[in-house]
């Protein structure tokens, strides 16, 4: 099954993300958090993409773990910029003989100390879209920013790329993480006004500790809102107190997107089942609705 196919039931779905190891070590730990989370039934697991060797050959094994023996919709991350175009597309040979109908279609960030663009590399994720709809019927996500992308000053032009992105052949979107619902719906109002219609899902980070805050600011360039800082000022050196705050933050924050009608939340759930748990112990009679 596809995952546009699932987001058309007129139910509220909670999907998840989780990481591979950077090295083959990791693997059956990765294997078992991707177990535990499984149990909770989300609508599909994500499984992001590092950048090239083990990282990547694992995105493929997981989300063939997910969908191949626990008969579950996977999504595997696929990004460009750091591979030629060649091992692009055996990637996504790869992911098809192994089953994967889902993939996230992202540039990637660009590797420091390499020549980009260059012939030999797809520049923008649009073109990585054009790519995997030549190799197959695949139901195709893309990355949006509702607080723009760093590397553009003007939030009209990230729409307007964002827009070409999506008539590119993007079945649906997921957002960076925001803590600031606000800056979601009014993110979702510019897209849809520019003609954008696919479906959304808002990206949800929990934050449990003041290194995850602080991780999660360099990689994304995200707003922290001054109720969160409160929260981080107050809990943040008790690893327990924080823990249980960040839950009850994104909790309040997925509670806040149903009811404005959102039905459908992605979590960047890290690998850690306890978090995903929690959440979903949280939202048990709510999801009902
Ligand atoms: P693009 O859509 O190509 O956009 C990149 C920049 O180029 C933007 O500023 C955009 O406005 C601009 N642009 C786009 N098209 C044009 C054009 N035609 N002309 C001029 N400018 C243009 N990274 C990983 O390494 N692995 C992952 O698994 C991963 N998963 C992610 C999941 C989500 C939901 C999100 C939000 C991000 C993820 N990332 C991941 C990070 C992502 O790779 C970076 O944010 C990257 O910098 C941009 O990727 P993109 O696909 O959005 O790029």
């Amino acid at each position: 099954m596809k995952i546009n196919d699932r987001l058309r039931e007129d139910k509220i779905h909670i999907s998840f993300e989780v990481f591979p190891p950077k090295t083959d070590e990791g693997f059956d730990n990765v294997i078992h958090a991707v177990d535990e989370i499984a149990r909770l039934e989300p609508a599909f697991i994500s499984v992001t993409y590092g950048a090239g060797g083990g990282t990547s050959r694992n995105t493929a094994k997981i989300a063939a773990h997910i969908k191949n023996d626990l008969n579950m919709l996977s999504l595997a991350h696929l990004t460009c910029a750091s591979s030629t175009k060649t091992e692009v597309r055996e990637v996504i040979e790869h992911l098809k003989s192994l089953g994967i109908e889902n993939i996230l279609a992202l540039r990637g960030d660009i590797p420091a100390n390499m020549a980009f663009p260059s012939a030999d590399r797809f520049r923008y994720a649009f073109e990585l879209v054009e790519e995997i709809r030549r190799h197959g019927d695949f139901c195709i996500g893309a990355a949006c920013y509702p607080e723009g992308h760093v590397e553009n000053e003007h939030k009209e032009d990230d729409i307007r790329y964002l827009k070409q992105k999506v008539e590119s052949g993007v079945d649906f979107l997921t957002t960076q993480m925001f803590f600031d619902n606000d800056i979601h719906y009014n993110f979702l109002y510019r897209i849809r006004e520019a003609g954008i219609t696919v479906p959304v899902l808002p990206g949800i980070m929990p934050i449990t500790s003041a290194s995850q805050m602080k991780r999660s600011q360099e990689l994304s360039g995200t707003v922290f809102p001054r109720r969160f800082l409160s929260i981080l000022d107050r809990f943040g050196s008790s690893p327990t107190a924080m823990r249980q705050a960040g839950i009850a933050y994104a909790t309040d924050q997925i509670i806040d997107l149903l009811a404005n009608g959102v039905k459908n939340i992605h979590i960047y759930s890290m690998n850690r089942p306890d978090v995903a748990d929690a959440i979903m112990r949280n939202l048990s009679e709510i999801i009902k609705c």
